[in-house]
């Protein structure tokens, strides 16, 4: 059995629906959900509304805390390469490729480098 984890959303506990009632009568409360597994925000939070409150509560201190955009980010020729496949005629084999964005350019590349999630070709952000 895996392991049960709680909402992360910081009022999960306030809102009222019935399957946050738990306790025994007379004692029984509203109270934070908790599951095997969350399908939203990474799977930490257990609906968007407590994804959203989270955002709303700490959204200031993470900006704060990771950097802010201060100015305007560019997409140019050195950073534009993203990576895509081409199939031949008979849609049997794919060939893989760099494909720059700005200037249309194509280059080949191997089904390693396709599969390897940290190669890049971009020298910028
Ligand atoms: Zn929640």
């Amino acid at each position: 059995m895996s392991e049960l984890k709680f909402c992360q959303g910081p009022e999960c506990h306030m809102h009222k629906t019935k399957d946050r009632i738990k306790g025994t009568q007379g004692n029984k409360t509203y109270q934070t959900r908790r599951r095997s597994n969350f399908y939203y925000g990474n799977g930490n939070f257990c609906d968007q509304r407590c994804l959203y409150d989270w955002i709303n509560k700490y959204i200031e201190q993470g900006l704060d805390h990771f950097g802010r955009t201060t100015q305007a980010k560019h997409l140019t020729e050195h950073n534009a390469w993203y990576k895509d496949y081409n199939w031949d005629s008979s849609y049997t084999t794919r060939s893989y490729i760099m494909r720059n964005d700005i200037t249309n350019e194509q280059r080949p590349l191997t089904e390693e480098q396709f599969d390897d999630t940290n190669y890049t070709i971009n020298t910028g952000e």
